[in-house]
């Protein structure tokens, strides 16, 4: 419940003087009390990221474009359509804001060389640009909270990685999460698979569309990606990159699977997950549910070691995910989560603005000891009645009101009344010794 403007209502409603400007499209507001839904994620994600020392890293949202163009790939949904791009206005350096975050992190630890020490455990949280057409769980600028183990070649931080987002999902009490997984293999299996692809694909040319036409030879992986029911029976056919794999590959994906079995996290093989960006690697995975239509990968992520050497960096291995907030916020709501939903403990009734002065020094020790406090404020015609007052601490939700009326205050006293348990017992505090009896308010 947010308070009422206190300007006075104007005399005749005039039309506006100026043309209102609203926000771009497929970009929103995100406003109270909706917000407090996205704070209590962050929260959860902060802890969980604590409980598996991973620390935050926080980079530019707009980069230099050929760190996007080389690092995700140029045969790519978001390199081919879905980019902000623009040009410095003064040095005329092409920039593009963010679609995604592996790169830019990739680009700050390449930068810093952050790994001449070992491995570091990342995560970050933030907007997101991509021009794709609006609809639910597809926007423009979106969210996306990412986690990536830098350094680390080992499959147990493919597993690591897996079991922490798992965690998350159980947290926030999203049950009908499926964990969808794969490997892709090293570069040189992924050409054996590449060259049998195409060999097949050609076999069949008149089943592909016009996009997997003008793959076929650019990047037919991603043909495998299609979205095109026409196109699923010939997909689900084509020659499978997992009987590529050498033995290296097999044992890092064996490994993977073998902690996600020992931790009960249960996984479906999908032989055609091959994810949007070209920069993976062995294990990719995404979590997937079904209550979102469509839109119904919350979260996905893999290995890519070779996008630090790729981006000008000393190679090395990494891995990593990012889920979608807005995505994973209405599966939330989907499935009746509750999320508390911040509330003062008290609400602060001052009959007379002669008692500003004093309750407001009340309210700052209040504060001070960690009580949440909303006072009443003025408009043109002064307090309001007590009546009124009182709506208004009621639909604050707070359980206490504090009144600061003429009297209390003459004896040094400030009156604190329940408002939630039914009591309405009312008793009188000392108005300058708040800090003893906050923690009244707190119960
Ligand atoms: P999709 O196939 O749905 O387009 P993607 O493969 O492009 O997803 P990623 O680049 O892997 O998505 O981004 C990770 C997550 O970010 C996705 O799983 C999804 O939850 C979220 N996401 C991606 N694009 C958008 C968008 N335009 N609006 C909202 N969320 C998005
Ligand atoms: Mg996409």
């Amino acid at each position: 419940m947010t308070e009422q403007a206190s300007t006075p209502a104007s005399p005749k409603a005039k039309a506006p003087k100026f043309e209102k400007i609203t926000a771009v499209k497929g970009m929103n507001d995100i406003l109270p009390p909706d917000s407090a839904r996205w704070e209590w994620l962050e929260a959860q994600v902060r802890a969980l990221m604590a409980r598996y020392a991973y620390g935050n890293i926080r980079t530019p949202i707009v980069e230099p474009t050929p760190l996007f163009i080389r690092g995700l790939g140029e045969v790519t949904d978001i390199v081919e359509k879905e980019m902000y791009s623009f040009d410095d206005r003064l040095n005329g350096e092409p920039l593009t804001l963010r679609p995604e975050n592996t790169a830019g992190v990739v680009r700050a630890v390449a930068e810093h060389n952050m790994l001449y020490d070992g491995g570091k455990r990342l995560y970050y949280m933030g907007p997101m640009f991509r021009h794709e057409r609006p609809q639910r769980g597809r926007y423009r600028q979106f969210h996306q909270i990412g986690a990536e183990a830098l350094g680390f070649g080992g499959a147990e931080v493919d597993a690591e990685l897996i079991l922490m987002a798992a965690e998350l999902w159980q947290t926030l009490g999203l049950s009908d999460v499926r964990l969808e997984l794969n490997s892709l293999g090293q570069p040189e299996e992924r050409k054996l698979h590449r060259a049998a692809l195409i060999a097949y694909f050609e076999q069949h040319i008149d089943q592909l569309d016009e996009e997997a036409k003008r793959r076929l030879h650019a990047n037919p992986l991603r043909i495998l990606d299609t979205k095109n029911p026409s196109m699923q029976a010939l997909v689900e056919a084509a020659p499978k990159l997992m009987d590529f794999l050498g033995e290296t590959s097999l044992a890092h994906f064996a490994q993977v699977r073998a902690i996600l079995e020992a931790n009960g996290v249960a996984y479906t093989i999908n032989p055609r997950l091959v994810r949007g960006m070209d920069y993976y690697n062995l294990t990719v995975f995404e979590f997937v549910t079904t209550r979102l239509g469509s839109q119904g990968t919350i979260c996905g992520g893999g290995r890519y070691d070779y996008l630090i050497e790729q981006i000008g960096g000393k190679p090395a291995p990494a891995v990593g995910w990012a889920l979608g907030v807005e995505r994973v916020l209405e599966l939330l709501k989907e499935v009746g989560t509750e999320v508390p939903t911040p509330k003062p403990d008290a609400y602060a009734i001052i009959p007379e603005a002669a008692a500003l002065p004093t309750a407001m020094v009340c309210c700052q020790a209040l504060r001070a000891a960690g009580v949440k406090v909303q006072m009443h404020t003025s408009n043109a015609e002064g307090m309001g009645s007590m009546k009124s007052q009182f709506k208004k601490a009621d639909a604050s939700g707070a359980k206490f009101a504090l009144i600061f009326g003429a009297d209390e205050l003459a004896r040094g006293e400030v009156t604190v009344k329940a408002l939630r348990d039914g009591s309405g017992e009312q008793t009188a505090q000392t108005l300058n010794e708040a800090g003893d009896w906050a923690a009244l308010l707190m119960a």
